[in-house]
């Protein structure tokens, strides 16, 4: 079994090592739920409280042209672009993931008239199947179907539109195969909708080079955008090229918004896909952020994600009533690791007491997010020890363990 010295040994070398002075971590604790709501970059609240005071406070409306504010959704959009294999006009921020994904699907839909049927994972994060199910309601005759990714080559018949599937499975963190899917979702004549949340940030993604149609994706996971930041949404330049419709046609989507007229004409490009007025404290948020991931290769961010989350994988395997869920061959796997326990809620609880932050999805699963950035290779061996001893000790078993949260 590996020492903490030969972890530390480990950091001594890793090149990503200098990234963790731009997070503003408390002491004593080892972050592992960055999959769930990134850590702060350090930059961040002075940026925003710069927004607040002077972009806001002192220059007031000037400010929507003068300090970018109209242009924030596109240049974010536009950085956010190589980390998801996009070209920088096909990718924009704005809304929710769930909003976009009402969006795409829509706009997918209206691009296969004559088809009726939306695919999508039965284990998926449940907001990607109620969004199916909201806006399949919107068709006449149209349906939402759920499978099983390994099974949804049966199901890809001609009445399909468009498949929704997540790249990295939010509950096991299995990484899906995209090229493959995308193409064989695309020689079915139907249309690929990649939901990217768990793995923007988490390895490089390629959503150009896969061929994919639209995808959806969160930045207050791996993205560090803060609570709540806004979302992004890429749609291929092919669609983009001939207009595709989405439903949500507000003035920011209109080409002349401040033109005021009472009919809706749609801007060409990716600005079509945008709606409101952005929230702009949410947008400099994820920018202080994105100023950090500009500075990050994404290459060594996937090495050092796949380490750790070997050497946690092997630090844990065999504790007692342990199973790990999560795949081990490197190309299933995004950057988390998922860990079954009859109790793992209260197990889950004990830990973060102890300063481990991990969380829990029903019904058994302990989730441990791995953000290269911020974590070192000792934090996975910390972590690790601890899990070994809130199993050992049992002290899980108190009662005050077992009591929920609002949020898991
Ligand atoms: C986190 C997450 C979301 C979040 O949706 P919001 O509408 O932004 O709250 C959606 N889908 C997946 C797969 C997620 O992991």
């Amino acid at each position: 079994m590996i020492t903490r010295e030969e972890c530390a040994a480990l950091d001594a070398v890793d090149p990503l090592a200098a990234f963790r002075k731009e997070f503003a971590l408390p002491d004593g604790v080892v972050y592992l739920d960055g999959n769930s709501l990134g850590a702060l970059p350090a930059r961040t609240p002075g940026r925003v409280r710069q927004v607040v005071e002077e972009e806001w406070g002192r220059e007031l409306i000037r400010s929507w042209n003068e300090a970018g504010w109209f242009e924030q959704p596109y240049r974010l959009g536009r950085r956010i672009a190589p980390m998801i294999g996009a070209e920088p006009e096909e990718v924009v921020v704005c809304d929710t993931t769930s909003v976009n994904l009402f969006k795409v699907l829509t706009a997918a839909l209206r691009l296969r008239p004559g088809r009726r049927t939306v695919l999508g994972d039965g284990a998926a994060f449940p907001t990607d199947l109620y969004i199916a199910e909201g806006v399949t309601a919107l068709f006449e005759g149209a349906r939402s179907v759920l499978v099983a990714p390994e099974e949804l080559d049966r199901h890809l018949g001609g009445d399909v539109a468009a498949v929704v599937l997540s790249h990295v499975d939010y509950r096991t963190g299995e990484l899906l195969d995209m090229p493959g899917i995308t193409a064989r979702v695309q020689a079915a004549g139907a249309l690929m909708i990649w939901d990217v949340c768990h793995s923007v940030g988490a390895l490089p993604v390629e959503l150009g080079a896969a061929g994919a149609d639209f995808a959806v994706g969160c930045t207050y996971k791996y993205l560090n955008g803060g609570p709540g930041s806004p979302a992004f949404l890429y749609v291929a330049r092919r669609h983009l090229a001939a207009g595709p419709q989405q439903p949500l046609s507000g003035w920011f989507g209109h080409a002349r918004p401040f033109a005021f007229e009472p009919g809706y004409d749609p801007k060409d490009g990716i600005g079509r896909f945008l709606t409101s007025s952005p929230s702009l404290l949410g947008q400099a948020a994820l920018e202080s952020s994105l100023d950090v991931w500009e500075q990050a290769d994404l290459a060594a961010v996937r090495a050092k994600s796949l380490a750790l989350t070997d050497l946690f994988i092997s630090l844990v395997e065999g504790l007692d009533g342990i199973e790990v869920a999560t795949p081990r061959e490197h190309a299933r796997r995004g950057s988390q690791v998922a860990l079954r326990h009859a109790d793992g809620y209260p197990v889950v609880q004990a830990l973060i007491e102890r300063g481990v932050i991990g969380d829990f999805r029903a019904p058994d699963l302990m989730r441990f997010g791995f953000t290269p950035l911020y974590l070192s290779h000792t934090d996975v061996w910390d972590a690790a020890q601890q899990l070994a001893e809130v199993l050992e000790s049992g002290e899980w078993r108190e009662e005050r363990f077992s009591r929920r949260g609002e949020v898991t």
